[in-house]
């Protein structure tokens, strides 16, 4: 990796830190560039990614990953899941700045999670852990539904089905946001019946653009407002095959 990927990086990380208002320490902006010099390291072998220029890199997963902050939280330390991690984009992100909150980091693919173990480990993270299942089967796993403060899930699924997969993870009460781009308006449109299935409404929408002009984001956040019936979510690929 040479110095003039190390210093664009960084360069647009602290600019897009600044326009948004995040406040990153310089040891945390440092495990981010270590860590997307870990990710391109292991695209050729994992194709964990088809952004690998640098400043397109630092905005579009680093400060993208970090917009969840912009978001209305709860006070004190949150117990999240990001559903669908892939790479570890937001959850490796968020678990950097966020020390002391918890973090479980949820794909199928192991061979990805097995990237973001060895990062992990690399980079000295003790507040996140990988998990290698369907969300359908966490769903229904006593240890985990309804055991989430915080749930955040980035271009997984279109959001009727992705409730499915999210909510049934969130305490009552607990926060769910799906980090959508230009789609997620008309996504939510066509969401109304599987929020209401799931006992969950729309708790706020941040429209963002991202800094640099590199594209639009819309976070959508659901509020778990009912324990979950028992049927959801319903056995691995049925969401997808049968949305709400
Ligand atoms: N969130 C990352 C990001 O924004 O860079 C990865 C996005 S990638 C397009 C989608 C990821 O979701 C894949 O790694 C896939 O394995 C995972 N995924 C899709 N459906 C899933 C499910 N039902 N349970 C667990 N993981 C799932």
């Amino acid at each position: 990796m040479n110095d003039s990927f190390a210093s664009e990086f960084r360069r647009a990380l602290q600019t897009g830190f600044d326009e948004w208002g995040i406040e990153v320490l310089d040891e945390q902006q440092a495990r981010m560039l270590r860590f997307a010099q870990m990710v391109l390291e292991g695209n050729e072998r994992l194709n964990l990614t088809r952004i690998t220029e640098p400043q397109e890199m630092a905005i579009k997963h680093f400060v993208d990953s970090l917009a969840c902050l912009l978001v209305k939280l709860p006070a004190g330390n949150l117990r999240c899941i990001d559903v669908g991690t892939g790479a570890g984009f937001p959850g490796v992100p968020l678990a950097i700045c966020r020390p002391g909150w918890d973090f479980i980091l949820l794909d199928s693919l192991k061979k990805k999670l097995s990237f973001i173990d060895e990062a992990l480990d690399a980079l000295g993270i003790t507040n996140a852990r990988t998990l290698h299942a369907r969300a359908e089967d966490a769903g229904q796993d006593h240890e985990l539904r309804g055991q989430f403060d915080l749930v955040v899930s980035r271009a997984v699924a279109r959001l009727p089905i992705l409730v499915e997969l999210c909510i049934p993870l969130l305490r009552v009460g607990g926060l769910f946001i799906a980090m959508k781009g230009a789609e997620g308006t008309q996504e939510m449109e066509e969401s109304g019946r599987a929020l209401r299935e799931l006992g969950s409404s729309i708790a706020e929408v941040v429209n963002l653009e991202l800094p640099l002009g590199m594209g639009d984001r819309t976070l959508i956040v659901i509020k778990k407002d009912a324990p979950t019936k028992k049927c959801y979510p319903r056995r691995a690929g049925t969401p997808s095959k049968k949305p709400l």
